[in-house]
């Protein structure tokens, strides 16, 4: 699918929008969904310009994954959290609202799961909740 660069999360990856964010290397970057479907969600993405799942070249979808399972596990040591959804959605038709391939770490049970991308968050508690996140990352 063709990539369009000006969607929010390849702003946010040139750093013309701002982000709270948690993790970053040279191919991935996490950072706190600011319309959580619950408390503590956060966006992983990587830094290829694809649009959805099945545009990602394989070792870039591996190499998120892991990524994906070491920002999981800080959400448990920082937040208490005891179970998290896993959510990707690739496509307009599976719900995707931003064009730029990317996994949502949801702290919550999934037959509790909010609206997606309905309600700003308080954004002081997410940045919050992304310093935590955070400490727990530097001391993994
Ligand atoms: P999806 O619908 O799967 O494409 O998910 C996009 C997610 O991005 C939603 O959960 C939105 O709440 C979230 N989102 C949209 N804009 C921003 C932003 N500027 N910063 C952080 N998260 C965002």
């Amino acid at each position: 699918m063709a990539y369009d660069d000006q969607n929010i999360f390849a702003r946010i990856l040139r750093g013309e929008l701002p982000a709270i964010k948690v993790y970053e290397d040279d191919q991935v970057l996490a950072f706190m969904d600011i319309m959580p479907q619950a408390e503590g969600h956060t966006l992983v993405i990587p830094k290829n310009p694809a649009v959805t799942l099945l545009d990602l070249a394989p070792e870039a979808a591996a190499y998120t994954i892991q990524i994906v399972q070491k920002v999981a596990q800080a959400m448990e040591t920082a937040l208490g959290v005891k179970g998290i959804v896993l959510m990707q959605l690739s496509g307009t038709v599976a719900g995707q609202t931003v064009p730029h391939v990317h996994f949502h770490l949801i702290p919550t049970n999934v037959h509790e799961l909010g609206k997606h991308a309905a309600t700003m968050g308080d954004q002081e508690k997410i940045k919050a909740q992304a310093e935590l996140i955070k400490a727990a990352l530097a001391a993994a």
